[in-house]
């Protein structure tokens, strides 16, 4: 407005700065939060009210944060501020997981394996334990940074000694419900690191492996065959030669018919329905055995019972068996059963009642020292697995027992640590039973019932997981964790495990620690039962094995929720990413069923995982990772933290520099709003001394109001339901389309050049001041940090004379529901006129009939239908100032219809409006607003 009226008006006029600067300013502000405590202060505010429990799912302690943690923290950080908002007593207490495999891999990897074998376990615990809490800070510093409020200086570690003694404590209670046995079972097993696996610690990848046929020679002839006179055998298809050693018995689909195909003077029983592909396999003519004239035919369970020659020791005789899993689709129909390493396997054998008979040690070779008999390698005795494989095959066909070898390309299980591929294999482990006691039924129970999974839809993951899961087995054959609380007798080799020895250990790891398992002697802690039931010795020896680390968080339930002050169990929300339905959701599920039969939360909030820009998993080597901590250096937190809130976090969320440069645009929309807000209020408003009651403020501010009501309860709806892109795209689109466009641009005219404390202008401010109140708190969950910037310009009464924005009351809308949805049906025909008119406009434009190139300089006609005429007919120049045009004429039509025409009158110097003008050259208004100043000059 460059003329010399520009003195009379009243421009903006805020100290709040223009460019944010973010990366250097929110350091201080974050220092400023720290030194004053806000968390501490959110917590004494809302003391003894109704409390709410977001209960921080551990990290791993291993490396500084990436984009994944940052949102995660981020996303709960918006659930605790908007809670603290809403008067809720919110305790957050973040957490580390410190246990486990990665961490004692790069204790390994920097002492080198050879000298960490040779290394006690309790220094190497102490490594591992320096490691963790050295990355534990690391990490801590980061989020702290991304302005997370929660209790930082006490976080919980599963190292403590409490959170040691809070595993066993768990452990004791699932025990006595008899849920936890010792069994022996196969599990998937790596070789490399020396330990069990759990299935949320595989992966799979594409291999190419051997594929034999190999005829196993039957001891009993099947009926019928004798009388074809030649030996026979039953064929069967294996990818893992290696487990033939372990062979125990063969299985065959119930009801399925098997025949015989011909071969060289020897009948070879298959599948029927397979029969002629095995034999193009094999290279052979398609011949089958037969008996007086026809094929020779017997179902699977004319064959059960039969025995035949173990492969590889021949004296050993073994059954023929049914089981419902075998295939009828690949191979021969006829699966080569080892219990000993594989799962199906294994059940198929407890039921026909056949050994467990299991060759292979800890490295992967097979055990030599019984000699030559079953359950040793044979012929492959000490030697690894994968390296026998290609010796076994040779064995084979110079036997005359191999039918056909090649190669096959499928789907392998690997060690996620290592990458190396896996084994089954049948050791004593500790389980938790899944149906024993119900715990099963029970949880499948809970999650159907007692807990509320946000997005809806990811209860069916959890269902399908813990549907579908095998007994959970607990050991671990590592050293960094907290051992399972079981003791060999020296004297007789019993175990050794009850309710006295538990208790034991549970106080031996309150007072110093699981460190003192591998340091103390047992009968120094044990007490009076330091005795072996079996055989009355004194000599209880602690066995080695470690918990699954997944118990380890998975028990934070008890250690935190339920041993610390201030938190509560259950917990209200709990929430990660999707994976953890296989981890840390269920493993919390489970000990909690377990131990309590009641799920740890009441609700359950999923997040997806972080990709690039082309939806590509981030990784170093593709060199497509977003480092918050740089973001952090160059945009800042705020950044993050809006990006967080403007992505779909229940789903994958993308992140590259082109989506944070629209991000940081997005920004400074808001940014920009705020201070166009405060252009008019800093000092120069508030509510105290210049309020006005609904019903004193102009038409249109009111109808404005009742917008921002209906805006607000949609934004705090998605808060509730955990949508925060819902919330980012409620106010985005309010700020930048509504407002920016329509109302607030509709209304500087006003703010401008009425007199300074005309109603109007009043009016104005009144509407302005709600919608920076709204906006202030709706947007303080997620621009933390640029909204405890804007309190230091706001008017006082704003403040509710907070010193952080975070400690702000939620906002609480300037109407009611019934007053806001009596106004909006005129604000919905007012935006359509808007439209209807911005339509208009242009081909006004286009086509001559104006030629002044600003809207003001328009007059307006609208018809409309006679029930929004009525709507609109009380406040046509309300109409005209939301149109930025000088006046409108409204009449009746059947619909909406905006004519343009050229404004009357001439542009006012001072307000560039079209009015007639008076003596001194302004319009009225502006004659009234100079006039006021003269006045007080
Ligand atoms: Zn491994
Ligand atoms: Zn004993
Ligand atoms: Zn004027």
């Amino acid at each position: 407005m460059a003329n010399s009226y520009k003195k009379t008006t009243n421009l903006p006029k805020t100290d709040f700065p223009m460019r944010a600067g973010l990366a250097s300013s929110e350091p201080k502000r974050l220092a400023a939060w720290e030194e004053a405590d806000v968390y501490g202060l959110a917590c004494e505010q809302n003391r003894g009210n109704e409390p709410f429990v977001l209960h921080d799912g551990p990290p791993y302690a291993n490396g500084p944060i990436h984009l994944g943690h940052a949102l995660n923290k981020t996303v709960k950080d918006f659930i605790n501020r908007y809670q603290i908002m809403r008067g809720r007593e919110v305790a957050y207490v973040p957490g580390w997981d410190c246990h486990g495999q990665p961490i004692e891999h790069k204790v390994e990897e920097h002492l080198g394996t050879e000298r960490f074998n040779a290394t006690d376990p309790s220094e190497i615990r102490a490594l591992c334990r320096r490691f963790a809490v050295e990355n534990i800070d690391l990490q801590r510093q980061g989020f702290r940074r991304l302005g997370v409020l929660g209790d930082w200086e006490h976080p919980y570690l599963t190292l403590s000694n409490d959170h040691d003694a809070a595993d066993i404590e768990v452990f004791k209670r699932i025990w006595d419900t008899g849920a936890i046995y010792r069994g022996r079972k196969p599990v998937h097993w790596c070789t490399h690191c020396h330990t069990a696996l759990a299935e949320a610690e595989i992966e799979y990848a594409d291999v190419t492996g051997p594929s034999i046929y190999v005829g196993y020679a039957m001891e009993d002839v099947p009926e019928g065959l004798a009388d074809a006179a030649m030996p026979v055998s039953v064929m069967i298809w294996t990818t893992t030669p290696w487990t033939l050693p372990a062979n125990a018995a063969v299985a065959m689909k119930p009801g399925a018919t098997y025949v015989a195909l011909a071969h060289d003077g020897r009948a070879y029983i298959v599948l029927e329905d397979l029969a002629p592909r095995v034999a193009s396999v094999a290279g052979w003519e398609p011949e089958l055995v037969e008996v007086g004239g026809e094929p020779w035919r017997a179902t699977a369970e004319e064959l059960s019972g039969l025995r035949y020659h173990q492969p590889v020791f021949d004296d050993v005789l073994c059954p023929v068996i049914t089981a419902d899993y075998v295939g009828t689709e690949d191979g021969t129909g006829i699966v080569h059963i080892a219990p000993g390493h594989g799962a199906d396997d294994f059940y198929a054998g407890v039921a026909a009642g056949i050994p467990v008979v299991m060759p292979v040690d800890d490295d992967g070779r097979f055990y030599s020292d019984s000699g030559d008999t079953w359950g040793t390698g044979g012929p492959w005795s000490g030697m690894e697995v994968t390296e026998a494989n290609p010796k076994i095959v040779r064995w084979l066909e110079d036997r005359g027992a191999l039918v056909h070898a090649g190669t096959v390309e499928h789907s392998y299980p690997h060690c996620w640590r290592c990458k190396n591929p896996v084994i089954f294999r049948a050791t004593d482990q500790w389980f938790v039973s899944m149906d024993d006691t119900g715990l099963r039924r029970r949880s499948l129970d809970a999650i159907e019932n007692e807990v509320r999974w946000y997005p809806a839809s990811s209860v069916k993951r959890i269902r399908a997981m813990v549907e579908g899961r095998p007994d959970w087995c607990l050991s671990r054959q590592r050293v960094w964790g907290v051992p399972i609380p079981s003791f060999t007798c020296a004297d007789c080799g019993a175990s050794v495990m009850n309710d006295a020895t538990l208790d034991a250990v549970i106080a031996l790891f309150h007072e110093k620690g699981s460190d003192a398992w591998y340091t103390d002697d047992p009968s120094s802690y044990l007490g009076d039962a330091d005795v072996c039931p079996e055989c009355g010795g004194h000599h209880l020896v602690p066995d080695r094995d470690i918990l699954d680390v997944w118990w380890d968080s998975g028990v934070s339930h008890t250690a935190v929720l339920k041993d610390r002050e201030g938190l509560a169990f259950p917990a209200d929300l709990y929430v990660e990413g999707s994976d953890q339905h296989r981890g840390w959701f269920q493993s919390s599920l489970l000990t909690s069923m377990g131990a309590y039969s009641c799920p740890p939360f009441k609700g359950v909030l999923t997040l997806g995982f972080t990709l690039d820009g082309q939806g590509r998993k981030m990784s170093k080597s593709l060199g497509n990772t977003v480092d918050p901590n740089e973001i952090f250096d160059t945009l800042g937190a705020d950044i993050v933290r809006l990006w967080v809130a403007s992505v779909d976090s229940t789903s994958d969320m993308a992140c590259d520099k082109e989506i944070l440069d629209r991000v940081s645009d997005a920004y400074r929309r808001f940014r920009n709003t705020f201070r166009f807000l405060l252009g008019e209020l800093e000092g120069q408003f508030d509510l105290e001394t210049d309020g006005l009651p609904a019903s004193e403020l102009t038409a249109l501010d009111r109808l404005a109001l009742a917008r921002l009501s209906e805006v607000h309860a949609q934004v705090e709806e998605a808060y509730g339901e955990y949508r925060f892109n819902q919330v980012y795209r409620l106010l985005y689109d309010y700020v930048v389309t509504e407002l920016s466009n329509g109302y607030l641009n509709a209304t500087k005219d006003r703010m401008y050049c009425d007199a300074a404390d005309s109603a109007a202008r009043r009016s104005a401010q009144n509407a302005w001041y709600q919608i920076l109140s709204m906006l202030l708190r709706d947007l303080q969950p997620i621009l933390a940090y640029t909204c405890d910037e804007v309190l230091a310009y706001v008017p006082a009464s704003m403040r509710e004379g907070k010193g952080f924005a975070a400690l702000l009351s939620w906002y609480e809308a300037p109407m009611d529901a019934a007053e806001r949805d009596a106004l909006l049906p005129a604000y919905r025909v007012l935006t359509e006129v808007r439209n209807a008119y911005t339509k208009a406009y242009e081909e006004a434009l286009a086509s001559g009939a104006v030629t002044e190139k600003t809207t003001q300089a328009t007059r307006v006609s609208v018809t409309l239908p006679q029930a929004s005429l009525d709507l609109l007919a009380p406040m046509a120049g309300d109409v005209a100032e939301f149109l930025v045009c000088s006046e409108v004429e409204l009449s009746c039509g059947d619909g909406l219809a905006v004519t343009v025409a050229p404004a009357r009158g001439e542009k006012c110097p001072r307000c560039w409006n079209w009015r007639e003008l008076g003596d001194d050259g302004l319009c009225d208004r502006c004659h009234e607003a100079v006039d006021a100043l003269e006045g007080d000059a």
